[in-house]
């Protein structure tokens, strides 16, 4: 039998999945491990479609989802929109709502359509975007495209876009990556941890001559919190001896 709670938690999960994209929904390979009889009565009782297809459109669950290799292959094979690098949710659905639902589809359109809530000059970017992809496949070359720098009405370069949003180098620049792991887990608690700081230190050689890199790394919360500090620390030190950096 299930109770209130029991049936909002299941139509907040089922819905919830819908929502993003996932196919453990109907048509989700998932289902048939998952799916009982009183799951069946529940969406028969609610008016849900169980014979409803709902793509697997990528999320960030995906990264830790069994599924994703299973999910990837399909959008893989059916050539999906979401294949264009960069090309948004809101961006792809507006096609696919008019009948473009493969990159290649998409990448040769002459003319793109209007649609709402999008715009035009994004879509183009987009389309630019898939024709490369494109062409990478078919040519075995990579292409690319320099884009101009945006300008103002005057002509003039808009400061601190793209390129120009860099500083001027100086000597000692750092450069500067972490990794976070979003789906971290502990005693059954999910939180984010960012477990790896790396800083590239261009005023320093390493053995083979290159820029020395240093990795931070933390495997917990109270290595977070070390690591974190070790990395002002080392930031504190090479700015005290290259203020410029
Ligand atoms: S890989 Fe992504 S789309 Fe596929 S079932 Fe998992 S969360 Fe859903």
């Amino acid at each position: 039998m299930l109770t209130g709670n029991d049936r909002n938690d299941a139509t907040y999960a089922s819905t919830s999945r819908r929502r993003r994209g996932c196919p453990s929904t109907p048509g989700c390979p998932s289902r048939t491990t998952g799916a009982g009889p009183a799951r069946r009565l529940l969406e028969a009782s609610i008016g849900g479609d169980p014979a409803a297809e709902v793509y697997p459109e990528p999320v960030e669950h995906c990264a830790i989802c069994r599924w994703r290799d299973l999910c990837r292959e399909r959008r893989r094979t059916d050539d999906d929109l979401s294949l264009v690098a960069g090309m948004t949710t809101g961006q792809r659905r507006a096609m696919k709502s008019v009948g473009i639902s493969t990159r290649r589809g998409f990448a040769g359109l002459a003319v793109l359509p209007q649609v709402d809530r999008v715009s035009q000059e994004a879509l183009e970017r987009a389309q630019r975007q898939a024709r490369l992809q494109v062409a990478s496949e078919d040519d075995g070359v990579m292409p690319y495209e320099i884009l101009d720098p945006q300008r103002d009405g005057d002509g003039g370069l808009v400061a601190n876009r793209g390129l120009l949003a860099l500083p001027e180098p100086a000597d000692g620049d750092l450069f500067f990556d972490i990794e976070g792991a979003r789906y971290y887990c502990e005693d059954g608690r999910e939180f984010g941890l960012q477990y790896l700081f790396g800083v590239v230190d261009t005023a320093e050689a390493d053995e083979a001559g290159l820029s020395r890199y240093t990795q931070i790394w933390a495997f917990d919360p109270p290595g977070e919190k070390r690591a974190f500090e070790e990395l002002i620390d080392f930031i504190t030190e090479r700015r005290t001896r290259h203020p410029r950096t």
